[in-house]
């Protein structure tokens, strides 16, 4: 609720309504169609459509796809899936190429005004013209060209005379600034690429300031919420805004009204959060891109990866990624985010919702020898050990059961209360056993025979009856063979982009991310549907894979183990 949520930017925007600033609020968040949303997007998107929803105003989702070479479909159906999957919707769904014409118009009221020039200075003298952080900047030779000449060179721009680069479109705007965004920067350039949407139409495209600040004010967009960097850009983006004016210049929105688009215009604000950047993480698109390019991860949505496509195959809930964001708060201060606490919101979220369920991850055989090998059993085992709404289940018994290896020790360390020769354990909802024998096959452990203690049954006059340890087990007879994937980090240091030392993050995967196992699981387990998530007890939470699970060949993914094993 936006009672309890106070950070800086839901005070700004419950201010503007309380004054009347505004009647209604609209944000929007906008992708560049250039890779698959990540976790730092996560952020983004639950407060941009957070803000909106909370405050009774709309959020659309906005395609930032003013650099056709980068972009591509496959990204733009991709993103539309994970902000529906992250539960939230749009009110309107954009693309920045929907504005190139208003952009274009702009242009040209910005020359006509006498507000931008035609450049011919090549990208590289362009730099060095921009001067330093110390140093100011030198005007452009072409900086005092007419506006009937400017006006006329552009118009050609525009109709693909010029080659990529002969020439660019700049904003006069100041060359002595201190903020080097100010220093006459680029509106346009020519790039001779096909756009995904607008196909050969145009030869010039908008960069991102002007695209970006013209976007939001045609939208009617009244708190335009970004990441720090841009904080520099903001001068540029409220010049841009002023300068060219539209809600005061409605003949520059023609193409919209012919689109069949309404005016919204308005003026903007910019306002700028610190990002997420997560430990054992990278959020960079283009390492994300190499990692799949190079095989180094199973595609987008290999469960080890950050992308909101590889969080979902690995079984996170959408309600425990807007509890981590809700939990990082929003503030200015750039700040590393322990991965553990990702790990821990799943936790808590899955907690209360998960059911859960007997598997048995590395099986070893324990035979009750005092029951006989006709005996069985259907017992009754809760869901959920704290809801008894969640119901109840049938779990089959035997005289042969799978337990995990790691609940036996021939040579028990010291503190040891589980199984070992001689020893007692409690089977979870049995009784307790003994193990009386074991049995090898070489120097490998391959059975433990054990009798139970009938009194210690559920009812039983023993059932109180102390020992230390519970371990859980899967009925032999019945269990459904699974291949079960214990995922972990997929990045070993906690700063992978740390190259000092002459390595890159492809040096630093964590080669234990991934172990494939064949595992047992009660029959209940077996019957989850793909994504189902579900508790394996005292092993961690497993989801069944979107893909690749079927209840004839169940397959599991760890989604995490259920305490931290990073911590230090
Ligand atoms: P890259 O530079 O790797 O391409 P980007 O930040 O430019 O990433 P966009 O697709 O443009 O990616 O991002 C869309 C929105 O998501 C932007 O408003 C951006 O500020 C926000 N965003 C991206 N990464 C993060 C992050 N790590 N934390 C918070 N917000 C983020
Ligand atoms: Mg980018
Ligand atoms: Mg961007």
């Amino acid at each position: 609720p936006a009672a309890e949520r106070n950070d800086f930017i839901r005070q700004i925007v419950r201010d503007d309504l309380a004054s009347g600033k505004h009647a209604a609020i609209r944000t929007r968040f906008p992708p560049e169609p250039n890779g698959y949303l990540h976790i730092g997007h996560a952020k983004a998107i639950c407060l941009d459509f957070g803000v909106a929803r909370e405050f009774g105003g709309v959020c659309n989702l906005r395609f930032d796809d003013t650099n056709p070479a980068k972009e591509d479909p496959e990204y733009v159906a991709a993103i539309q899936d994970d902000v529906r999957w992250l539960g939230f919707d749009w009110a309107e769904l954009r693309h920045a190429s929907d504005y190139f014409g208003v952009f274009y118009l702009a242009a040209e009221k910005l020359v006509r005004d006498g507000h931008a020039f035609v450049c011919d200075l090549s990208a590289e003298q362009v730099r060095e013209y921009r001067g330093t952080l110390t140093e100011p900047g030198r005007n452009s030779p072409f900086r005092g060209r007419s506006v009937e000449e400017n006006l006329d060179l552009l118009r050609r721009m525009r109709a693909g005379e010029f080659a990529d680069g002969a020439r660019t479109l700049r904003a006069k705007i100041d060359m002595a600034s201190g903020n080097i965004n100010l220093r006459d920067p680029a509106l346009y350039r020519i790039k001779k690429v096909a756009h995904q949407n607008t196909g050969d139409a145009w030869p010039i495209y908008p960069m991102y300031d002007f695209a970006h600040s013209l976007s939001d004010a045609i939208e009617g967009i009244t708190h335009s919420l970004c990441t720090l960097e841009f904080e520099d850009h903001r001068p540029l983006y409220d010049w841009c805004v002023d300068k060219v004016d539209l809600a005061g210049n409605p003949d520059l929105l023609g193409p919209l009204a012919q689109a069949g688009l309404p005016n919204m215009a308005a003026k903007p604000r910019q306002i700028e959060f610190s990002r997420l950047f997560l430990n054992y993480n990278i959020t960079s698109k283009r390492k994300l891109i190499a990692l799949v390019s190079e095989g180094l991860v199973d595609g987008w949505d290999d469960p080890r990866m950050n992308t909101l496509q590889g969080l979902r195959r690995r079984g996170f809930t959408p309600a425990s990624l807007r509890l981590f964001v809700e939990r990082l708060g929003i503030s200015k201060q750039n700040s590393v985010t322990d991965y553990g606490q990702l790990e821990a919101a799943v936790r808590d979220d899955l907690d209360a919702k998960a059911p859960r369920r007997l598997a048995v991850v590395d099986p070893i055989k324990l035979t009750i020898t005092n029951l006989d090998d006709a005996y069985h059993e259907t017992l009754r085992f809760s869901n959920h050990p704290k809801n008894p709404e969640m119901g109840e289940r049938d779990v089959p018994f035997s005289n042969t059961l799978w337990i995990d290896r790691d609940d036996f020790f021939e040579v028990p360390p010291k503190g040891f209360h589980r199984l070992s020769p001689g020893a007692e354990v409690r089977l979870r909802g049995v009784g307790i056993v003994r193990c009386d024998e074991i049995v090898k096959n070489g120097e490998r452990v391959v059975e433990l025979r054990c009798t139970l203690d009938a009194s210690t049954r559920p009812g039983g006059t023993g059932a109180d009856r102390k020992v230390k340890g519970t371990i859980h087990w899967v009925c032999a007879k019945h269990a459904v063979e699974a291949e079960i994937r214990l995922y972990d980090r997929l990045f070993a240091v906690a700063d992978p982009d740390d190259d000092s030392d002459g390595k890159t993050y492809k040096d630093h995967i964590n080669p234990d991310s991934r172990r494939i196992v064949t595992g047992y699981v009660e029959p209940a387990a077996a019957q989850a549907q793909p994504e189902d998530r579900m508790q394996f007890e005292r092993t961690g939470y497993f989801v069944a894979d979107r893909r690749d699970h079927t209840g004839a060949r169940p397959v599991f993914n760890r989604i995490v183990s259920l305490r931290d094993t990073w911590a230090s």
